[in-house]
């Protein structure tokens, strides 16, 4: 969608290992603003489609995009992470002897970007953005407690504020509600929904409930390419997925 523009383009990415093609000329395009889930049987590409963006691994061959011009494949993870796309992997990692606060501060301290960690002091500003972020992912009344005291629900939501806190425009987050309960998984669907449009988001996610709950586009990988695109009832009535599923 020219109109509103791409933010991630991988075009015919193949990646093997010893010989097996984990990724088979995988073409996808995310647009500015969307939500888009990724799913498939075990095996299918997904963790080395993520791996792929976010410069971990190099694909044999095929380009990867981020916004019109930056070509992913020729920069170095760190770089990557600078430009603006975020990684969240399935469990969660916080600072457990700091508090909610803390946490957040100390994500916005790390932030490479030289400018705002050479010039970072905890200023009004700086203090706004937490406070806006600890709203976002529901943890303002928990502002002050312990993260090792946090459920596991609220401790995978205090990581995503620790992303959100280095502005990324790209945010990929991998099985994000592995583990919660039903109420923390239906949160967690409304602040996906409410983060999209101002950032890209690309969530890999077995939970069927939750995907359709978010709502948005679904692509179902299957040995390493797009085997279907679309809305999730769309994608469940399609023949070549449902013998894909049921196959194994
Ligand atoms: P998914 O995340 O969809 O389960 P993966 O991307 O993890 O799929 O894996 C795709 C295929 O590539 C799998 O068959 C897996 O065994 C293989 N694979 C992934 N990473 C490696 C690696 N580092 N070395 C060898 N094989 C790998």
């Amino acid at each position: 969608d020219i109109a509103h523009g791409v933010i991630l383009y991988l075009d015919e990415i193949s990646v093997s290992f010893d010989g097996f093609k984990a990724l088979n000329k995988l073409s996808l395009h995310i647009d500015v603003g969307e939500l888009r889930c990724i799913i498939g049987p075990n095996g299918a590409g997904k963790t080395t489609m993520m791996d792929v963006i976010t410069g971990k691994t190099r694909p044999d061959s095929g380009k990867a995009f981020f916004g019109q011009t930056l070509d992913l494949t020729r920069l170095k993870e760190p770089e990557i992470a600078h430009a603006g796309i975020g990684r969240k992997f399935q469990k969660p990692t916080v600072f457990e002897q700091h508090t909610v606060f803390e946490n957040l501060e100390l994500a916005m301290k790390m932030d490479k970007r030289v400018w705002r960690s050479l010039f970072y002091k905890l200023d009004s500003e700086a203090r706004g953005r937490i406070e806006t972020v600890m709203e976002q992912i529901r943890l303002t009344a928990q502002a002050h407690r312990l993260a090792g005291l946090l459920s596991h629900g609220q401790k995978q939501w205090l990581e995503i504020g620790m992303l959100l806190m280095q502005e990324p425009r790209l945010l990929l987050l991998d099985e994000p509600v592995a583990g919660m309960t039903d109420d923390e998984t239906m949160r967690t669907a409304e602040l996906f929904v409410s983060l999209a449009g101002q950032h890209s988001l690309v969530v890999v996610e077995h939970d069927m409930a939750f995907v359709e709950k978010l709502g948005g586009k679904v692509t179902v990988l299957h040995e390493g390419s797009v085997l279907a695109e679309g809305d999730l009832a769309t994608v469940q009535a399609d023949d070549r997925v449902i013998e894909v599923y049921l196959g194994r």
